[in-house]
């Protein structure tokens, strides 16, 4: 089947033509501005266009240009829009509503529209992207929703629960949700197979970190415990993310600084995580090279980073027990040489123990351990696009 993936921002569209027969990306690209003056970037076997202006007053503008370009006789890879047999959604928040991914009907609409108040960034424009293919496609093509929250939705209540009082998770759902999910779902899966195990019977630890960066024990193949709480800010300190803090900085730092909700929200969101830490960058890559050009701050980012990494690696296994593998993915997890050797460091106690040869190996699937460790520490890229298409595959071809 060939499944358009589309992954809709407040004015970005991001998407993919997959050939779910071969796992062939057919094209892909990157709406922007979208609201501004819009910018179209695409790419397939016939050729690429690179960042054309291209009105896009709103999401169905961006969608009529995806199609304009995917069916194009010098850039595309279909002749119609016919050929397009169903439409894969990548939506953040699913709540508690959704527990795997659904065929988009009125009625999962009116879930998502509740879901909004959870995610008010990222759901209302992943809502917009829907209605604008709908508005373009018509309904004869299925659409599909695939959501961040949904593996994680296996986690017990000893996981989910924080020390609150119960009553603001049964007004509020204040609870842990987790993000990332369809990435530690892909990644924990594909480890499984390259262990050449059955995922019920591995204990795997999926390290997804990237700008936004999370954690997930995932054991018996499904999620029991990850990072990112009631919302992304949780866990790891990230790119601009401050991640897990004592909760009486918040109130804190609103009396000391003069700061509203917003200004502290603001300050926790985007200026904090490694850039706030370093005062240098968000990236990785800069920030190793201010570290080894003497920049006292960065370095000490990189090390607040990788020792956060470590703990939730001893956490997790301790959580499920033992383990069996660790995964690196997304942009640090897969291209971060020395940061993935921080984090495994001082870890042979529990049985990981990395060649460091095999460890200088950038954005491809491979076990990195030494012959002898117990425990594989294994590089699997994200395929996030992949497994959106191979779900939206799997119910709208029922
Ligand atoms: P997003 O969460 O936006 O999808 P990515 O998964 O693409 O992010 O990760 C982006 C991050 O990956 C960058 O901020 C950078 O820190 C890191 N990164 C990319 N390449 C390298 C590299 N060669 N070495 C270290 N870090 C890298």
């Amino acid at each position: 089947m060939k499944i358009l993936v589309i992954n809709a921002g407040s004015s970005s569209l991001k998407y993919q033509l997959i050939e779910t027969d071969t796992n062939e990306v057919l094209a892909k690209g990157l709406c922007e501005r979208i609201g501004i003056d819009g910018l179209l970037n695409h790419t397939s076997a016939k050729g690429e266009i690179k960042g054309k202006e291209t009105p896009m007053k709103n999401h169905a503008d961006a969608i009529k240009a995806v199609i304009e370009s995917i069916t194009s006789a010098d850039y595309g890879c279909i002749s119609s829009l016919s050929e397009i047999d169903a439409v894969g959604h990548r939506v953040v928040h699913g709540s508690e509503t959704f527990s795997g991914s659904v065929m988009i009907t009125d009625a999962v609409m009116q879930s998502l529209e509740e879901c909004a108040e959870l995610a008010p960034l990222h759901n209302p424009p992943n809502i917009v992207g829907i209605n604008a293919c709908k508005e373009v496609m018509g309904d004869a093509i299925p659409q599909v929703g695939v959501f961040d929250t949904a593996f994680h939705q296996t986690m017990p209540e000893r996981a989910y629960l924080y020390g609150l009082p119960y009553e603001y998770y049964e007004k509020y759902k204040i609870r842990r949700f987790g993000f990332h999910g369809t990435s530690h779902r892909y990644v924990s899966e594909r480890a499984a197979k390259m262990l050449g195990k059955d995922p019920k019977d591995c204990k795997i630890i999926t390290c997804h970190l990237g700008n936004g960066s999370s954690i997930t024990a995932v054991d018996g193949g499904i999620s029991v415990d990850t990072t990112m709480g009631f919302t992304p800010l949780e866990g790891l300190p990230m790119g601009t993310r401050c991640g897990s803090v004592d909760p009486a900085i918040v109130t804190f730092l609103m009396e000391k600084e003069g700061l509203d909700t917003a200004g502290v929200n603001g300050v926790m969101n985007k200026k904090s995580g490694v850039l706030g830490l370093s005062g240098v960058s968000s990236d990785f890559r800069d920030l190793e090279e201010a570290a080894a050009g003497g920049n006292r701050r960065a370095a000490a980012a990189i090390e607040v980073f990788a020792y956060s990494v470590k703990k939730y690696i001893g956490a997790y296994a301790a959580a499920m027990g033992g383990v069996d593998a660790v995964v690196f993915t997304a942009g640090i997890g897969e291209n971060g040489v020395g940061v993935r050797a921080k984090c495994v460091e001082g870890l042979e106690f529990l049985g990981l123990r990395i060649d460091a040869a095999k460890n200088k190996t950038r954005g491809k699937e491979i076990d990195i351990s030494t012959e002898d460790a117990r425990v594989r520490t294994l590089i699997i890229p994200t395929n996030e696009e992949l497994m959106i298409a191979l779900d939206t595959q799997a119910i709208a071809g029922k």
